[in-house]
């Protein structure tokens, strides 16, 4: 984190990302050691898309950099939802791969949710399946979401780690969470919530935004909305985590005015540069862990 006199520190995602992915080599190397194979990431795009090609390179790099193999299954633009199935359940039933993806978004008229929930859940990389979530709302306390076997959805994930690789304890402060989708600011809510932080959810509905953000200790911010949050709305110290991610000219941006921010908040994540490295590293994790899961329930059987 770096901070100017009376200014806001900014927690690095870049430098986060880098330790939390400075811990998998070994593990990565360990389970190839004891099953003769690297864990394998298998990736299903479907149709060409710029920015996800984009994203799916720099995954493709970052597996490669732990060691993890990659296979990456591409489907053209017309594939139907009984293709896209069989794929999903070839690399389902694979013996060979760890974890799967789902590169977004899938193109019109597939529906993601469906594609998604055919992943199974022990190999589901970003903890978005249907499944996950239960097990993940069905957990009151980070040891239950432990127990459970629970993959958390990458993005969320990355979130607390910022906060707490930001030295923020959860517990007891007053957190808002904008933003209630199921991949990010619902999950995200649910886990400074299992971190004992009292949790406030806000949405498009939500008839007085600053009401809530004047009272928050953690404030995280997962539209897509630029200029959405300011300065001027928030408590002094504050900590913000800026999950947004929209483009405008080509530039891209989160939800922050991160300058008048800056002058306000005790912490705050940049856009570029904050919740996205630290989201990616978190795949890693995912699958990592994954691998690690079902070579201990391969050797119990
Ligand atoms: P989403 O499904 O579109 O959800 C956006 C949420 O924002 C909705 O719950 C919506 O409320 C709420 N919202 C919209 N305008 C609002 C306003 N003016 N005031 C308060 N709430 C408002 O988006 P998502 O998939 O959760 O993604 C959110 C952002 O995170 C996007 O910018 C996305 O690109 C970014 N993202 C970043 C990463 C990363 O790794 N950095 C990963 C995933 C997503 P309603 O529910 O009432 O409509």
């Amino acid at each position: 984190m770096s901070a100017a006199r009376g200014e806001a520190k900014v927690i690095d995602g870049k430098a986060v990302s880098k330790r939390l992915l400075e811990k998998l080599p070994a593990r990565v190397a360990a389970l190839t050691e004891e099953r003769g194979e690297a864990p394998l990431l298998a990736i299903l795009a479907i149709g060409a898309d710029s920015p996800s090609e984009a994203y799916l390179k720099m995954k493709l790099q970052a597996c490669r950099s732990i060691g993890l193999e990659t296979s990456v299954h591409s489907l053209p633009l017309a594939t139907t939802e009984a293709e896209a199935f069989q794929v999903l359940d070839d690399l389902g039933g694979d013996l060979h791969v760890d974890a799967i993806l789902l590169e977004m978004p899938v193109p019109e008229p597939l529906d993601a949710r469906r594609l998604i929930d055919r992943i199974p859940p022990e190999k589901d990389a970003e903890g978005v399946t249907e499944r996950n979530f239960g097990r993940l709302f069905a957990a009151k306390s980070m040891a239950d979401i432990d127990a459970a076997g629970v993959f958390l959805p990458c993005t969320a994930l990355s979130i607390i780690t910022l906060i707490q690789e930001a030295g923020i304890e959860p517990r007891g402060k007053q957190a808002v969470v904008i933003g209630r989708s199921n991949i990010v600011g619902k999950p995200a809510a649910h886990l400074l919530s299992c971190l004992d932080a009292t949790v406030t959810l806000c949405h498009t509905k939500t008839p007085d935004l600053v009401f809530y953000l004047k009272r928050a200790d953690i404030v995280v911010s997962a539209v897509g909305k630029p200029g959405l949050v300011t300065g001027a709305m928030l408590k002094r110290g504050t900590v913000l985590i800026d999950a947004g991610v929209c483009y405008e000219d080509g530039v891209m941006k989160g939800d922050a005015d991160f300058e008048s921010i800056r002058k306000v908040a005790g912490a705050v994540t940049p856009v570029p540069g904050g919740v996205g490295p630290v989201t990616t590293a978190c795949l890693l994790l995912n699958t990592v862990l994954a691998a690690e899961r079902r070579t201990r329930a391969r050797l119990a059987a």
